[in-house]
Order: C-alpha cells, then sequence, then structure tokens
C-alpha cells in the first residue's frame, strides 16, 4: 500500500526526522493563501500522486511570486501524471539545496533482512544510478534482532558524508528511518532527495513510505491512511465480491475460476500472442449471481476488446455459469464478443444453455484462446 508524500512527511515528523513543513491545497486559492502562509519568498509546488518520477513529469516547480503559484498550481493541479490525476498539491518553503543524497530501507527476499540502501548520487533517477554506476550504491543487511546501533548508523552516514557534523545528522535519520520501518510494518521507505542545505542543514526533502497490505490488520493508523487510486478502488470492489481481481494493461478479458487455472489461461493467452487485461478467479462456488458481477467488473475496463470466459467445472457448476452468463449479458447493453470455454461438472447442460446465443463456444483452451485473440483484434469496441 502506498501513501501521499505529504502523509509520508507527517509520520516523517512524528518521528522527529528534519523535513520542511508544507501546506496541502486542492485548489489554487488555497495554494495562494498557502504561499502567504509560508512566510517565503520562493516555494516548491509538488503534486500529491500515488506514483513517482513527479520532478520529471514538471509535477515539480519553483515559483518565487504569486502570479507564478497561481499559474503552476493551476497547472499542476490540471496535471495526469502516469495516468492519475493530480487532485492535491503541496506547497513547501523552498530550500536552497548544496548536495543531493539517496537514502532508503527496503525489504529484500535475496537476503532474507531489511537492507538500507545509500548513494552519493540522490535527487536523480536511483534505478539509472544502479545500472550505469552500482559502484555508487552501498547496501547493508540489517540483521533483525541487532537493529542499527549508533555505530552502525554512523558508519553508513559516513559513506554519504564528510563533515562529521553531517554524519552525526545522518546517522539520526538513519535510525529514525528504520524504526518507522520496524514499527508500522514498512516494505519500503525512501528519502530521495536527502539534501545538505546551504545552511549545512541535513533534511529529507522527499517521503515515501510503502506498507505491507499483510500487516495492515494491525497497523490501524496506516490502514486509515489509504486512499485507493480508481484500479485499488476496483481491485477492492472486486474483493467485496469474493473475487481475485487484478488490473493488467492487455485488451482480452479473463474470467476464470481457481487461481491456478487464471494464471494458465493469462500464460497461454500470452503464449499465442495476445494480452490478458486482467486476472480474474471468480472463485469455487457456483453463484449465477457472481457471474454477473464479474461480467460488469470486466467491461467496465475499456481496453476490454473480447472476453475469455474459462471455466473447469469441479464445485463450480457449468450449468450455472452458462446461466449466470446468459443473465448477465441480457442486463447489459453490449456486443463485446465472448468466447466460452466450459469444461467439467454439468458441461453438457451448460452447453445446452448456451446453444444458440450470442457466445462463441469453444472446445478446448487452444480453441478459445486463438479465437479469443482473433475476436479481439476485430472488436469495434471503444
Ligand atoms: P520526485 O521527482 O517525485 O522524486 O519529487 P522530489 O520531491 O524528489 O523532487 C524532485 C526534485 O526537485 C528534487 O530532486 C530536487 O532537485 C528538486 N526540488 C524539490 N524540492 C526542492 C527545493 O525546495 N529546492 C530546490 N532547489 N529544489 C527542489
Ligand atoms: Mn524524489
Amino acid at each position: 500500500m502506498k501513501i501521499q508524500e505529504y502523509q509520508a512527511h507527517e509520520i516523517f515528523r512524528k518521528y522527529g526526522i528534519p523535513s520542511v513543513r508544507g501546506i496541502v491545497c486542492e485548489s489554487v486559492a488555497e495554494s495562494l493563501e498557502a504561499y502567504r502562509k509560508t512566510g517565503s519568498q520562493r516555494v516548491v509546488i509538488k503534486a500529491q500522486v500515488l506514483s513517482g518520477g513527479r520532478g520529471k513529469a514538471g509535477g515539480v516547480a519553483l515559483a518565487s511570486d504569486s502570479a507564478q503559484v497561481e499559474s503552476l498550481a493551476g497547472k499542476i493541479l490540471g496535471m495526469k501524471i502516469k495516468e492519475l490525476d493530480v487532485k492535491k498539491i503541496l506547497v513547501v518553503p523552498a530550500v536552497e539545496i548544496a548536495s543531493e543524497y539517496y537514502l532508503s530501507f527496503v525489504i529484500d527476499r535475496s537476503t532474507k533482512s531489511t537492507v538500507m540502501i545509500l548513494s552519493s548520487e540522490g535527487g536523480v533517477d536511483i534505478e539509472q544510478v544502479a545500472v550505469n554506476t552500482p559502484e555508487k550504491i552501498n547496501k547493508i543487511s540489517i540483521f533483525p534482532f541487532v537493529g542499527i546501533p549508533e555505530f552502525l548508523a554512523r558508519k553508513a552516514a559516513s559513506m554519504l558524508f564528510t563533515d562529521f557534523a553531517h554524519i552525526r545528522a545522518g546517522a539520526n535519520i538513519i535510525r529514525k528511518l528504520y524504526k518507522i520501518m520496524v514499527d508500522l510494518d514498512a516494505s519500503l521507505v525512501e528519502i530521495n532527495p536527502l539534501v545538505i542545505t546551504k545552511e549545512g542543514e541535513v533534511i529529507a526533502l522527499d517521503a515515501k513510505v510503502n506498507f505491507d497490505e499483510n500487516a495492515l490488520y494491525r497497523q490501524p493508523e496506516v490502514a486509515a491512511l489509504m486512499e485507493p487510486d480508481p484500479q485499488e478502488q476496483k481491485e477492492l470492489e472486486a474483493k467485496s465480491h469474493g473475487f481475485s481481481y487484478i488490473h493488467l494493461d492487455g485488451n482480452i478479458g479473463c474470467m476464470v475460476n481457481g487461481a491456478g487455472l487464471a494464471m494458465t489461461t493469462m500464460d497461454l493467452v500470452n503464449l499465442y500472442g495476445g494480452k490478458a487485461a486482467n486476472f480474474l478467479d471468480i472463485g469455487g462456488s457456483s453463484n449465477s449471481g457472481k457471474v454477473v458481477q464479474a461480467v460488469k467488473l470486466l467491461l467496465s475496463d475499456s481496453n476490454v476488446k473480447a472476453v475469455l470466459v474459462n471455466i473447469f467445472g469441479g464445485i463450480t457448476r457449468c450449468d450455472d455459469v452458462a446461466r449466470g452468463l446468459t443473465e448477465a449479458f441480457n442486463g447489459i447493453n453490449t456486443d463485446i464478443p465472448v468466447v466460452v470455454r466450459l469444461t467439467g461438472t454439468n458441461e453438457t447442460e451448460g452447453h445446452r444453455i448456451l446453444e444458440g446465443s450470442r457466445f462463441h463456444i469453444a472446445g478446448t483452451m487452444r480453441d478459445a484462446i486463438n479465437m479469443v485473440i482473433e475476436l479481439a483484434g476485430k472488436s469495434t469496441r471503444q
């Protein structure tokens, strides 16, 4: 689970990590008011979206008078960054940067530990640094029963800084950041850039915290911060209907029962040259109402140009699925092509119900997938 930068800054503040206090705004008028309140001549206006690379996308900008605040706030509030609408911006007093660094903690599965990552090449694309100059990235695995004693924090900070005052300030930030990671069950905490200001202070200019969703049950304060984006909202809604649904970028909507068959179906769609629009496991129960919900879910994605229903009837009965499909499509005005492969319990009854209907019936998985890829290619759905 991700949170917005301003929320991450609030957590940083609670733990005593130095940063600059900004004001969250949802309109140009609020931004102008915030600009006055900061009392700073120069401010930075920052898009609050759940995605990185805001700077590169033009979502972070400096303003030095109210006319600039007005025009930049208006521009950024109207932006889309990686498909996400910018609805909030942060107005922060600008800092004079002397140098920029990178600091994070992340769960590293290969070492089965939390790893601290430090680099003197902060502020820019850290992935690029990792590819081009990996020697500029330092990694320290943290032994969980030991954590980060002061000596280790200072050793790590001295990989970034030479001045002892900076090392001491950096070590302090490192230990606090690790405490956030552990206390709040975070999967990532990141400061990029961590900066030394012209005045010689070490502060977090950006703040990012991701959380392990499996631990939300014991982190009610974290769970309360969730602001699901439209995609996540859909996934949560699907969950409430008893589905596992994950949105993908392709054009073939898949409706499958069982996680294993759903993954196999996605793999085969890709193998035969198509692209799945989702992973959707409608689960094991034979309930036609569920099929109706699943069809609505698939059709709510306009990228879906054809639907593949792949059902193996074990507990789920094929005749129930067939009735559910008929009912669902009777109630929805769409001419989207639908390929159905039904096999297993009550297969014959299922096929009888679908005979002569709008559905394309396939006998084998190979036929079904080839059919749906061809139909998706010809589909005129907008
Ligand atoms: P990101 O692109 O989403 O990671 O957003 P950041 O908050 O990291 O900002 C991107 C870049 O904008 C930083 O690396 C800085 O170089 C610059 N920036 C952000 N805040 C300030 C500031 O207060 N003063 C100055 N001079 N630059 C800033
Ligand atoms: Mn950043």
